[in-house]
This record gives structure tokens, sequence and C-alpha cells, in this order.
């Protein structure tokens, strides 16, 4: 073939149109191609046309057919770069040209090296990974070519490359609503994955096309006549459909009885307003009777895929049943071409604002589509990546695809995938390397989560770099409960060792009224809050030993007090090693305050007042403490006089 169908395709679409950059890509690429050739034995340039072609069909625009003419450029001639290539054609086509072929090859590697995936996984990838839903109109393209050219291929191959767009092409231009390349890519599947099935349905269809296609025109003009003479400007056609979905139809639902499939041919009306629509099938119910079920209004309630038209199996000449859609030349159009129906939007005068609305509308448009599909949100989801480019998608290692903000890393997705041990996180692998745990994650990467079971804690520094909310709340929750659950302990340990001192038994022994008398006395509700005003010195540990045992508070009035200020590493289990040198040298605590223990800040202050009549324990314990591990800083305050007697009976 020749560029002029190209132009005369294009022109078509775009009347007031220039074809020179056309042919200028056209030369671009025939010289990267020179001497190359197709497994067919064609020269190279045959392919790259054929993809422009189609899109020029469709209506897309120049820059999209320009890259569709240099899709195979870069990577078939050495000498061809992607900076030539803009610096001739512009940003526009370089982008585009880029992005099919990094799709291409990211595709091809993470499609081959995930195994047990899903289907659905790799569609939703293939369009997140385009970005540009142009990209994956230009793959379409690409790849009809290559299925019209796969004879030429190893049966493995064919096998191979049939199945992967009966998987994720067709479907992908079902999802797109362009029927058009949808059939075409499953028949020419479908003869390669299955030639005796496709055999027999294609002489089936034979069989009865010939006898089926005089009594359709028949049909057509009776239909013609008819509705125009009701005053109603009217096209009728007919179309036999294609074999893979009379084959499906034949298999599933009527016992591979081909007769059955009523609408091996079908009649389409084509009128200009949705009343017509109406006005048509009236007309048509009066000349011939309706088959009860088969009715369906499209118009009212589109299908899916935005569909729009209204059916009707009527039982015509010779009672023959025989299906009749009614579309206005609008949903005709959106049946046939989808999206790229709406391409030609973007090309008009004072394009630019008009031209956002128009990508933003149909994006939307295929939003709504898709809504009711059960993985439509996924879906709307790859697809909104196109507008909103601030999503990725990536692997797990059991194949399923995970959706994530720009910059999120593999702790991200721990917290996104794991619902029981995200914290035990310990490595990650990416696309099968080792890799930084906080490495932010691309497109399509395969990522691996390590976990070791002994771990029991998120790291904190993890906070500083995740960015979804769900691992950020899920980090500082797990740090505040921690740290709720170790000022508990720590007042119950306070109030223990001061209880020790004065040689009294713990709480633990207490009997439950003088539990509940002690509780009312300081208008609390429950143990573990006395040891939370404890641990916070709203309540001293001293003041409940005098609340319980007035007679034994006199002696420790001589007893000198000490307060400690230290300054520490905000981790977890630190005040308990604090509280155990104090508990080993015996000292009393009087008081302990913490500022700043919060799961955010890197480092915390704590205020311990001790009660001793041994100074040198002091200086004992300073140096004991600054030796540990993420002490800062310790330093003695000054001496203050012991405060007793605040509370008495
Ligand atoms: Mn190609």
């Amino acid at each position: 073939m020749k560029l002029t169908q190209v132009s005369q395709a294009y022109l078509a679409h775009y009347p007031a149109g220039s074809t020179r950059a056309l042919e200028d890509a056209y030369e671009f690429a025939k010289q990267a191609h020179a001497g190359q050739r197709r497994a067919s034995g064609e020269a190279y340039i045959q392919h790259p046309l054929h993809t422009a072609l189609t899109l020029a069909q469709l209506g897309l625009d120049q820059d999209t057919l320009i890259a569709a003419l240099l899709h195979d450029t870069v990577e078939d001639n050495p000498t061809v770069t992607l900076a030539t290539i803009e610096k001739r054609f512009g940003a526009n086509v370089v982008q585009l040209v880029d992005a099919v072929t990094k799709l291409s090859n990211r595709f091809e590697r993470v499609h081959f090296s995930v195994k047990e995936i899903q289907i659905e996984s790799l569609r939703k990838l293939f369009l997140a990974m385009a970005q540009d839903i142009r990209v994956v109109l230009i793959k379409l393209a690409d790849r009809l070519h290559n299925m019209r050219t796969i004879n030429a291929l190893s049966a493995r191959k064919r096998k191979r490359i049939a199945q992967e767009t009966l998987d994720i092409y067709a479907p992908l231009a079902d999802r797109l609503g362009i029927f058009d390349i949808k059939w075409q890519l499953e028949d020419l599947s479908f003869a390669v994955l299955k030639p005796q099935e496709y055999a027999w349905i294609k002489k089936e269809v034979q069989e009865r096309r010939s006898t089926r296609e005089k009594y359709a025109e028949q049909i057509a003009r009776d239909l013609t006549a008819r509705i125009t003479k009701a005053g109603i400007p009217c096209e009728a056609q007919f179309r036999v459909k294609h074999f893979y979905s009379i084959y499906k139809k034949a298999v599933m639902k009527y016992d591979r009885d081909v007769s059955r499939v009523y609408d091996l041919i079908a009649v389409r009306v084509v009128v200009d307003t949705t009343e017509q629509c109406y006005a048509a099938l009236g007309i048509i119910h009066q000349l011939w009777k309706p088959l009860v079920h088969r009715i369906k209004d499209y118009i009212a309630i589109p299908k899916l895929n935005n569909y729009q038209a209204l059916h009707t199996t009527v039982f015509a000449g010779e009672n023959r049943l025989t299906e009749i859609q009614i579309q206005t030349r609008a949903m005709y159009q959106e049946s046939e071409f989808g999206i790229a129906a709406h391409w030609n939007y973007k090309e008009q005068p004072n394009s630019g604002a008009k031209a956002k609305t128009s990508q933003l509308r149909w994006i939307n448009q295929i939003a709504q589509w898709h809504q009711k599909l059960s993985d439509s949100q996924a879906f709307f989801e790859a697809i909104r990546t196109d507008v909103f480019k601030d999503k990725i998608f990536v692997f797990t290692h059991d194949g399923s695809v995970i959706d994530l903000p720009i910059g999120a890393s593999a702790i991200d997705l721990a917290y996104e995938v794991n619902t029981t041990n995200p914290h035990q996180l310990k490595q990650v692998k990416i696309n099968d390397q080792f890799a930084r745990i906080n490495r932010p994650l691309a497109n399509g990467d395969m990522v691996e989560l390590l976990y070791n079971s002994a771990q029991d804690r998120p790291d904190i520094s993890w906070l500083r770099f995740v960015v979804t909310k769900k691992a950020r709340a899920a980090i500082s929750d797990w740090y505040d409960r921690l740290a709720e659950k170790e000022t508990i302990e720590l007042g119950e340990k306070l109030m223990t060792y001061t209880l020790e001192n004065y040689h009294k038994p713990g709480l633990a022994s207490l009997p439950a009224e003088l539990w509940t008398e002690l509780l009312t006395h300081f208008h609390l509700t429950s143990r573990e809050q006395l040891y939370k005003e404890i641990a916070h010195n709203t309540i001293r540990p001293a003041d409940v030993v005098r609340l319980l045992h007035p007679a034994d508070t006199a002696r420790q009035a001589k007893k000198d007090t000490y307060t400690l200020a230290i300054k520490a590493k905000n981790r977890s289990g630190i005040l308990r090693e604090i509280l155990g040198i104090l508990s080993r040298m015996q000292l009393t605590i009087y008081s302990l305050q913490t500022h700043d223990r919060v799961a955010k800040k890197p480092e915390f202050f704590v205020q311990i007042t001790l009660v001793t009549r041994d100074k040198g324990k002091i200086a004992a314990c300073v140096h004991a403490i600054s030796r540990s591990t993420d002490i800062i800083s310790v330093s003695q305050e000054q001496e203050s006089q012991p405060q007793v007697g605040l509370l008495t009976r």
C-alpha cells in the first residue's frame, strides 16, 4: 500500500489539514527501515503504513499518525534516536513514539516475568503504562496489522501472540468502544487458536450467507422504502456478524446450532434523531411481528460500554427471524469507533482549553460506561492516570496489581496489601533485585515484600517516607498504642517501687474494696487510669502510699530528694531500662514526668525526682544512666526539700 491512502483517510476527517508532515514522517520511516523486511517478506515500511492507515480511518490526529509511522524506528534502527525525532517532528510526536516503545518493552518484560497473573491485571497495567490513550490506540492498530500478517510466524509464536491478543488487546478495544478493531482482532485470534472451530463456523456461516445476504438486502430495501415514506430520512444496511461472536453464541447458547443464531446477519437502520429511532421501531413492528423478549431499548438504558441502539427481532419475509438495530448517525459512529469517534474535537480551531474539556469529557464518559462493571473502579483509576498522572501501578509477587500514589515505596505497599503484620516488613526485591525499602516505586515494578516474623514493630523512621494515609496512620497508631501501654506499665512500676520502698506489698494484692475507695478518692474509673495518672505525675505514688498507709509516712521526711533531667532517643522500652537502673539501685521514685513523648518526635525528655538518704547513689545512678544506649544527656537539677503530707485523710 502507499502513503496516499493514509493521507486520504486523514483528509476525510480533517478536510483543512495538511499532509506535508505525514509525507515527511513516511520518508523518515522508509529510510530508517531501509532494507528491513517483515517475516512475510514484504518491505518493513508496509507495517507502519498499515498501522497509520487504521488510525487515520478512525479519525486520529496528525501527531498520532506520524507517531504510528515512526513507531518502530527507534527500536529497529540504532542510528535513530528520540532526539532526532524530536528535532524533526516536535515534542508531542516524540512523546508518543517514546511511550509506544517503552510500553512495548516494559509490558513484554512484565508480562513474561509474571506467571500466575490475572489477565485483568495485565489490561490495567497496559492502560496505566500507556498514560496517553493515543498510545493504546497506536498499539491496537500495530497489533491489528501484526495479527493480519501472523501466518508468517512459527506456530508457537502465532499461538502466543493470538492468545495475548484475545486476552488483552481485543478486550481493550471493546472497553474503548472500538468495535471495528475488536471484531477483527477476535476473528484473527480465533482463526489461529481454534483453526478447526474457525473453519467449521466459517463454513456454516458461508452456507447460509448467500441466501441470508440476498434476503437481508431485500429487508433493507423494504425498510428504507417504508420508513422514508413515513417522512423519516433513513439508511438501512446489513452486515454479516463476525465469526467469533457467532461461534461464542452458537456454542454457549444454542448447543452448536448455528441456524439459531438469529443475528447471523443484522440489518441496521440509521436515522437522524432519537425520536426517529422510536418512530422507525413503530413502523417496523407494524410491518412485521416482533419476537416478544427480543425487543431491547439500549437508548433508554445504554449498554455498559455506552452502546446505544434499539434492537428488535422480527418475523420478516418468509417468517424468518431477523435482528434489526436502529440507531442515530451519532450512535452509529460511537458504536463503531468508540472513543476514537471523539478524537476530531482535538484538532478543531481554537483547540487549547476546548481540547482539554473534550478529552476530560470522554474520559468521564468511559468512567460512566464502566461504573457498573464489577472492576469498574479499578478500570477508571487506570484510565484516569491519563489525565491525572498521580498514580502508579505495581505488581505484587502473587500477580495482583496495586495502585499507589506517585512516590510510594514498598512500605506503603506493605500497608496496602498486608492486613495482619505489615510492620514486619524487612526487605524488598524490586524486579528481582534487592532494593532500598523506601525506594519510590515505578509503574510496572514487580515488588516482592520480605517479612521477618521476629520483628515486632514498624521502624519509626518509616514515617519520613510513607506517602499513603493508610501507612502513616497505621504506624502512628502503633506507636500511640505502644506509648499508652508503656505509660500504664510505667505507672504500675512507679507505684510498686514506691510501695517497696515503704516495705509495703504492691497494689496487685490490694483488696477490691480498697481499690474502689482509692479510685473514688481520685475520681477515676479504672486501675489503668490510675497508673496513667501516676506515670504523667498528676497523681504521685507517694500520695497513694500515704492514703493507704498514713501511719508510715512521717519517717520518710528525713530523706533528701534529687531531680534528674534526662534527654533520650524516643524509642520504645527506653523508660523501662532507666527504671530498671533505678530499681537495681533501690532508689525511690518520687515523681516522673515525660515531655514530648509522641510518636513523631525523635527525642524526648524525662524528669525523675528521687528520694534517698544516700547522695552517693545519685551520682552512681547518673553515671549508669548516661552510659546506657540511646541516652543523649543526663543532668542533676538542684536539690529540693521533700514535699510530704500534701494528702491526708
Ligand atoms: Mn510495530
